[in-house]
């Protein structure tokens, strides 16, 4: 059984080919520049393992052309991986916001696509490009399952005490204004890992996951359960972000508005785009530039790494006092994975949590499944690479088999001492 992982965002298509049975990635790739100016400058970049990277230009003006464009190459006599499209058991397609209609991945029937494009609202960045994919491959491939695997699905179990805002209650019941979450499914696979890692039971678990990419957003696990995590209605909210500022007061959103003779969409738009560790430090996104940058003596630098560590800290200690006892706390995504400094920073004087950092192991522990913590540290501090692909797979196979369930999700063949990650 051959499944497609597919992520459209606003202006790329991603996808990943796995092979079900042998366990192995087949090829993976990704479209960028679709749509944007007509899609002009658009070009195809696809990995074999062992074959050198392929990459070439080719105009995609929509979603539905960086589809036709992915599937044949799949099945290109020099640059594929399939005889025919049709070894093609199902999609799976990343869906960024489920609201909360979806607390599960589903097959794509027509009632959930009309109730997909009712959560535009929620998120209008996302959900209108995860939508034309999943319309460009019914187009396609009109006979083959599509599978939606929601980013906020993993995070419906918290409790109303943790999702709802104190605005006025009626927000809630009127527009569904709540905490939803995002990066789900990298949480639940990096947390049923350390599960293995721990060899405890998942669902006696306590953990705490930071997925610290581009994007940034930790949650808290108790008991195999997200019951906490930091990023909100939108992934605007929690940490400190590549371009996204994360927490601030929301006052100063028609302050600025008044000042600067911007509109609220404006500033938002600005919070979300020229935020974050671009806006902090005037020009750079990437913690390798600011890094580098910061030990040149660059100080706007030096201060986006200290802004950055000490919001991580305090999601620490905040998500250490909702879960008590904590078994892992867990470090993923781009920098989670790569920068031993800003791991060092986020734990330095947690001692009295019980999280003591091994940092001469944590100095050389990049992008591989490490402990980081001392034999005596009570909290196991690991890093461990997401892998999100996995968890579309999973989810697709589980329901074509018919035995997708919430509480087992990803337990299948990956949550074993044989998985090599
Ligand atoms: P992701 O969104 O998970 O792909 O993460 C991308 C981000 O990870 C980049 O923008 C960098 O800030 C960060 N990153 C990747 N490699 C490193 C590294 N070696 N050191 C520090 N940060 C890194």
């Amino acid at each position: 059984m051959k499944i497609l992982a597919l992520n459209c965002g606003s202006s790329s298509a991603k996808y990943q080919l796995y092979d079900w049975q042998k366990k192995q990635v087949l090829c993976k790739g990704i479209v960028e520049k679709v749509v944007v100016d007509h899609g002009k400058g658009a070009f195809i970049k696809h990995e074999v393992p062992d074959r050198p990277v392929y990459k070439q230009d080719y105009p995609c003006p929509s979603h539905k052309d960086a589809l036709k464009l992915i599937f044949d190459t799949l099945v290109d006599p020099k640059l594929g991986v399939l005889q025919s499209i049709q070894e093609i058991s199902a999609i799976g397609h990343r869906v960024v916001h489920g609201g909360s209609k979806f607390a599960r991945s589903v097959s794509i029937t027509s009632e959930v696509l009309a109730k997909l494009k009712e959560n535009i609202a929620l998120a209008p960045l996302h959900n209108p490009a995860n939508i034309e994919g999943i319309l460009a491959a019914q187009e396609l491939m009109p006979n083959l399952p599509q599978i939606g695997v929601f980013d906020t699905a993993f995070h419906q179990t918290m409790p109303p005490h943790a999702y709802l805002y104190a605005g006025p209650y009626e927000w809630y019941e009127k527009y569904e204004v709540r905490r939803y979450g995002f990066h789900g499914t990298s949480h639940l696979y990096v947390s049923k890992r350390a599960a293995v890692l721990l060899n405890k039971p998942y669902a006696e678990c306590n953990i705490i996951t930071m997925h610290i990419g581009n994007g940034v957003s930790h949650t808290a696990i108790k008991n195999g359960i997200s019951v906490d995590t930091s990023m909100g209605l939108t992934p605007l909210e929690g940490a400190i972000m590549g371009t996204r500022s994360g927490d601030l007061d929301p006052a100063i959103i028609p302050f600025i508005c008044q000042r600067e003779n911007k509109t609220p969409a404006e500033v938002e738009n600005l919070l979300n785009k020229s935020g974050g560790l671009k806006g902090i430090t005037g020009k750079y996104t990437d913690r390798r530039d600011i890094e580098r940058a910061a030990k040149e003596g660059d100080a706007r630098c030096q201060l986006a790494i200290e802004m950055e560590a000490y919001r991580l800290k305090k999601y620490i200690g905040a998500y250490m006092a909702v879960l008590g006892r904590v078994d892992a706390l867990v470090f993923t995504a781009g920098a989670g994975e790569n920068s031993p400094l800003l791991r060092e920073k986020a734990c330095e004087d947690l001692e009295f949590l019980g999280i003591r950092l091994d940092k001469q192991v944590n100095s050389t522990a990049r992008g591989k499944e490490t402990l980081i913590s001392t034999p005596d540290s009570r909290v196991k501090v690991f890093v461990i690479p997401t892998n999100e692909e996995l968890v579309f797979i999973e989810d697709v196979v589980a329901i074509l088999e018919n035995r997708y369930d919430m509480h087992t999700r990803f337990t299948y063949s990956f949550q074993s001492k044989d998985y090599k990650p």
